[in-house]
This record gives structure tokens, sequence and C-alpha cells, in this order.
């Protein structure tokens, strides 16, 4: 029978040797998003078509080209998520958690689902990580954001990210911008591609998030929403400008950004990396006022980000970031004969009680195979167990690193030996990091 061993097109598998990067990044980004007072919440893979209809907005790519959309076998139009932040207020106002102490912060570390055209960091089931604020309407927020985002990619070791960001206004400045859009857009009316001729009249402004490079040439030249916003929307940038300054973070002002979603509005912002090639956004987000009020709820100003994990990956792993090591096996015990894989099984569950990772052999390999597998596995303890050691009950316990051995009683004598080495280990190290820094 052929083998089905291949995945699907724009999946990834995480390999047993690699999942010890993603633990890292998960443990990285969910410190740092409870050093903001951001909880966890899961929501599921799929909801109602509509809610991202509605939400991500019926004339953006995501929604036009991109979702994975299907009839349930009860006839419901159902949609693997594409982002997570309609999920998130979805689950933010059924729950009425608006209704307990504002803002409710939440994040999330989840997979997302595009039918996109597969390549380097860009595919079809990918990963995000990310932040939602709901009901802080002050620019403070907006800059808490962008520092989370910068806090993250600092802890991560991660360099020569550019932050651009952009206001995009209210739906009142935004009506003034669109007249003007729809006015120099219809000028190139027959050059543009199908889809955002489709766009003209009911949304110019995702003509400007177009890939196609006839109207990425058109939109050069489109008028600039900053030139556009109200009073408000201005002194809210400006606020939201002084405070990254305050806190030195560094960003410029791209007014050409204004995100692939629809239910943004003012603040906007990209963290750009140009280590991975073309696809170099690892991060991005902003403000989505009207969201909860489309969505049926109440008037709730909020914000956030989704940070694409696997482009996080590519450029950690492109720049030599560093990943801290993966925990080693602490004991392998090699048996000899029936009596002896007893007494290590037992001698493995001891020493798994007290939490070091210890193993023995369960493929039925000789002496040689065994040593083999232990050095393969980097076990940094071994122990041979014979019929001389059983009647004698002690062992020689080998430090795999130094070499040296060390007699012990069986079976308590193995667990307090690795216990001391251990502990010796842990000041020896703490010894010469307190060197290093010349305490
Ligand atoms: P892009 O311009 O790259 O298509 P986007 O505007 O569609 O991005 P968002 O919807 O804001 O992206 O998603 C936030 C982040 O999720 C992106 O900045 C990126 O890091 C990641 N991301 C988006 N789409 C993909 C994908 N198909 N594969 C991998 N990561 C993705
Ligand atoms: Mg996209």
């Amino acid at each position: 029978m052929d083998l089905i061993a291949e995945a699907i097109k724009g999946t990834g598998d995480v390999l047993p040797g690699n999942a010890y990067k993603w633990h890292y990044i998960e443990k990285t980004v969910s410190d740092v998003a409870a050093l903001f007072g951001f909880r966890e919440i899961r929501t599921p893979v799929f909801e109602k078509t509509e809610l991202f209809e509605r939400s991500v907005g019926d004339t953006t790519d995501v929604v036009q080209k991109e979702m994975y959309t299907f009839n349930d076998k009860g006839g419901r139009s159902i949609t693997l998520r594409p982002e997570g932040t309609a999920g998130a207020v979805r689950s933010i106002l059924e729950h009425g958690l608006f209704n307990e102490a504002l803002p409710v912060k939440a994040y999330y570390i989840t997979s997302c689902y595009r039918y996109e055209k597969p390549q380097a960091g860009r595919l079809r089931e990918f990963h995000q990580f990310g932040v939602e604020c709901i009901g802080a309407a002050a620019p403070t927020a907006d800059a808490e954001i962008i520092m989370l985002g910068d806090m993250v990619l600092k802890r991560l070791g991660i360099k020569n990210i550019s932050l651009e960001i952009n206001s995009i206004g209210c739906p009142q400045c935004r009506a003034k911008y669109t007249a003007a859009l729809k006015e120099y857009f219809a000028a190139s009316k027959d050059k543009l591609c199908e889809t955002c001729l489709s766009r003209l009249d009911r949304n110019p402004m995702r003509i400007l998030d177009c890939k196609s490079p006839i109207c990425r040439e058109i939109a050069e030249g489109a008028p600039k929403i900053l030139d556009y916003i109200c009073d408000e929307c201005n002194d809210h940038f400006n606020q939201v400008k002084a405070h990254l300054n305050a806190a030195g973070v560094k960003f410029t002002v791209n007014p050409r950004i204004v995100r692939g979603l629809d239910y943004y509005t003012k603040t906007v912002f990209e963290f750009i990396s140009n280590d991975i090639g073309s696809q170099g956004a690892v991060c991005a987000g902003g403000r989505y006022d009207g969201l909860a009020e489309e969505l049926g709820g109440p008037h709730l100003p909020s914000l956030g980000f989704g940070m694409g994990l696997e482009r996080i990956l590519m450029v950690m792993e492109k720049q030599g970031c560093p990943f801290p090591e993966e925990k080693k096996i602490d004991l392998y015990i090699a048996p000899m004969g029936g009596a002896a894989a007893s007494e290590a099984v037992k001698i493995c569950s001891l020493a798994r009680e007290e939490g070091f990772a210890a193993l023995t052999d369960v493929a039925g390999r000789g002496l040689k195979a065994q040593m083999k597998y232990a050095d393969k596995i980097g076990a940094k303890f071994t122990l041979v167990l014979g019929e001389n050691e059983l009647n004698s009950k002690s062992a020689r316990l080998k430090n795999m690193q130094s070499g040296e051995q060390i007699d012990v009683e069986l079976p308590d004598g193995v667990i307090s030996a690795i216990y001391d080495e251990t502990i010796k280990n842990t000041f020896a190290d703490l010894e010469s990091s307190l060197e290093n820094l010349k305490i």
C-alpha cells in the first residue's frame, strides 16, 4: 500500500527535535503578555462564517479570497478562523466580560487558516500570538500595545526590526477620504484588477492593500489618509507618537499602511523584518473602535495585534538568536538480563518521582548498542546493571561529561548521587556566571 506521506500544501509539522523552539517562543510571549496584564483566552478553531464577514469585512482579500469556508452536515456555513481577533471579541461579548473591570485584556496563541499561495513566510495554516485590549480609548493603550510587541521581539533577541505606524482615522474622517480615493481611482478604472474594480464603489481603501503590481503602481499616487483625518484622530495619533517617543520606542510614520482587515480605526502599525524576504511583516495590528458594536455589542474602543510565529521563528533562525538548550535526559540505565531490567524500571521510576528524566532499555538491545543510544540522546549519567551489581546492591554511576565514576548503593544511592551532582553543577554554573558579572 502507498504511504500517505505528504502533508497538505502550505501546512507544516513541528517535529520533536524542534518543539523546544516553539515552547521557548510561546513561553516568552505569554510571560510578556502577563507583564502587561493580559490573560489567555482560547476560542474554537471554527466560527460562523458571518462573524468574519462582518468583522474582517466582506471586501477584504481575507474574506473574498482566502477563507476556508464549508457547510457542515447541518447545512450551516462554517469558517476556519483566518485570524484571532473576531473569535476573541465574539467570546468576550458573548460571556459579558466587558461588564467586569475594563479594559478586558486577553491574549492567545492560535492556529489560523488562509487559502493563500504558499511561499516562504506565507502558509495556509500558520500560528499567531495575538493580544486584544477591549475597552481602552486612551492613546496610552495604543502605545502600550506597541510596546508589548516591541518587548516580545527584544526578549527573543530579534534585531533590525522597523516599526511603522499610521492612523487611518475614524468613520467620520474616512468618509471624506473614501470620496477622494474614489475620485482618484475612478480615473484609472480600466487598469484596476477585477477585485479592485468591485471595491471601487464599496470600499476603495481596500485597493491600497491590493497585491497586484498594477494596482500597487496606481496606488502609489493616491491621496494620503493623514491629510484627511479629523482633529480628534490627529490629536490621538500625536499623543500615541509622544508616548512612544517618551518610552524610547523608535518608529517611522508610513502613510501607506492601511491594513488588510476592515475593522481597523485610528492607529495601525506593523513590525517589519528585512531578513526574511518579501513576507517581512512579523507583527501587525491596530485600533478597532467599532468592532464590538459591529458584532452587536456595546461601544467598546479596543485594539490589538497579531504576530506571525512562523515568521518570528524564521527571523530568529536567520539571525542566529539563541534558544535555551533543550532539557536533556538525566539518567540512562543499561540492564543486562531480566532481573536487572526490573531493577532498572524501579530506579527509573524513583528518579522520575524526584524530577529527573530517566530512561532504560525498551528495545531489547545489547549493552554496546544501549551505550551508543545513551550517548546519542545526551544522557548526563549512565548506570550499567548486571548480575554482580544486583548481588552486591551497588553499581557505578558514570558522569558522561567528565567521565568520572562513582560507586552508588542500589537503589536510593543512585538518586542521591544524581541529586548531589546536579546541585554541584548548578553552583558551578552560578559561580561562573557571577564571575563573568564580576560580582
Ligand atoms: P500580509 O501583508 O503579510 O499578508 P496580513 O496583513 O494579511 O499580512 P494580518 O492579518 O494582520 O496579516 O496578520 C498578522 C500577522 O500574521 C502578519 O503580520 C504575519 O506575521 C502573520 N501572517 C498573516 N498571514 C500569514 C500567512 N499566510 N502565513 C504566515 N503568517 C501569516
Ligand atoms: Mg495577508
